[in-house]
């Protein structure tokens, strides 16, 4: 197994941004993984999809993209399938899989970019579906001790957009395979954003997971920028928490502000609205900018550095803070 030196990392990146890896190479089995040579001192990168990465400087380090492959049906009961799969597996693929026989819980998820092994880091989440609700375990090979450990629900620490892996093991780790634990009968969650509004245009009489699947695909193709066409990495910031009197406080000055509630006691705001609201929406300084139907959205018009969109990501959250006295949390991994 040889790294190649000097790697564009530009079609390996949604953002489309030209970086390039001291060392690259391609793991397609976790034997390939322990019989590496990896220097110390050298910083690794651990690259699926690209789908969730701002490269702001090249990586002077080991990029290790993860394609290692693989679906299997591990065992089954009367309610669960219980599949495990390769790292490198495409998410979509698999959702469309589930989806082909029969195995309910990640219809809501449909069309999210990336590998299964980068699911749990954030725990993907979409339409009231978050990738926590179907996990069961992983495998993730720790890169200095050149073990394989397993993780289950608990030891990854789920929250929203979040895991341990994103904090306490943030690049300790390569995910080698994830299993996920799907429902024989579905749950149909259909009450989050316009599923049901499409499923009554697509005139769907029989609710099934296709349906909700299909409606899923249609919503987000009909508002997300597609990578292949402008490069972005989806939601840039996480929607903000806040407490109760300050979603009060806000409210009374914007009647109109979309807020939940949560059961701690906290309100989760619409970081897209808020963005909005500070007049972002269709902003462009040169190649960098933000989308003009989604103001979550941050992308790159062809040929923007890394860190003209982050310098407007910083911009963005500065300008929230003064307007709402709100802090912005960037989702996206900046390297
Ligand atoms: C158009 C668009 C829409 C999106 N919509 C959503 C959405 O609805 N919900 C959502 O949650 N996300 C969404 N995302 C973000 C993204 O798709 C997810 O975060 C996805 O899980 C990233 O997977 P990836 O393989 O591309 O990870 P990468 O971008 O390659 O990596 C992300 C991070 O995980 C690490 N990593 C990746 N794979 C491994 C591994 N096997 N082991 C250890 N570390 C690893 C990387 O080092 C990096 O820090 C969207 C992105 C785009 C472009």
């Amino acid at each position: 197994m040889q790294f190649s030196e000097n790697v564009s990392l530009a079609s390996m990146n949604s953002f489309g941004i030209e970086a390039r890896a001291r060392y690259y190479a391609k793991i397609s089995s976790v034997d390939e993984l322990s019989n590496l040579e990896l220097e110390q001192n050298i910083p690794v990168l651990v690259l699926g999809g690209g789908s969730n990465i701002l490269f702001t400087q090249n990586f002077n380090g080991y990029v290790l993209h993860n394609e290692i492959r693989g679906k299997q049906v591990l065992k089954e009961d009367d309610d669960h399938i219980y599949v495990k799969t390769g790292g490198g597996e495409v998410w979509h693929e698999f959702v469309e899989y589930c989806i082909s026989n029969g195995f309910a819980g990640v219809e809501n998820l449909a069309l999210i970019p990336g590998r299964n092994g980068a699911s749990p880091i954030q725990n993907i989440g979409a339409y009231g579906v978050e990738v926590k609700d179907v996990f069961y375990e992983l495998e993730a090979f720790h890169i200095a001790e050149r073990k394989v450990y397993t993780f289950n629900a608990e030891d990854c620490a789920f929250g929203y957009r979040d895991s341990v892996f994103k904090n306490k093991f943030k690049g300790h780790f390569l995910i080698s395979s994830v299993t996920y634990r799907l429902n024989r009968k579905p749950d149909f969650k259909t009450s989050y954003g316009a599923i049901t509004q499409e499923l009554e245009k697509m005139g769907v009489q029989d609710l099934s997971i296709r349906a909700i699947g299909d409606a899923v695909i249609r919503i987000r193709s009909s508002k997300l920028p597609d990578p292949a066409v402008i490069g972005n990495a989806g939601s840039f910031f996480k929607n903000p928490e806040v407490s109760t009197s300050k979603f009060d406080e806000l409210r009374s000055i914007y009647p109109e502000i979309v807020g939940y509630s949560l059961p701690g006691g906290t309100v989760k705001l619409a970081a897209g609205w808020l963005i909005e609201k500070a007049g972002w929406k269709g902003y462009r300084r040169g190649q960098a900018g933000v989308h003009d139907k989604q103001a979550l959205v941050l992308v790159n018009h062809g040929g923007a550095k890394g860190n003209e969109i982050y310098d407007l990501s910083e911009e963005i959250l500065q300008s929230v803070r003064g307007k709402f006295g709100v802090d912005l949390e960037r989702e996206v991994n900046i390297l």
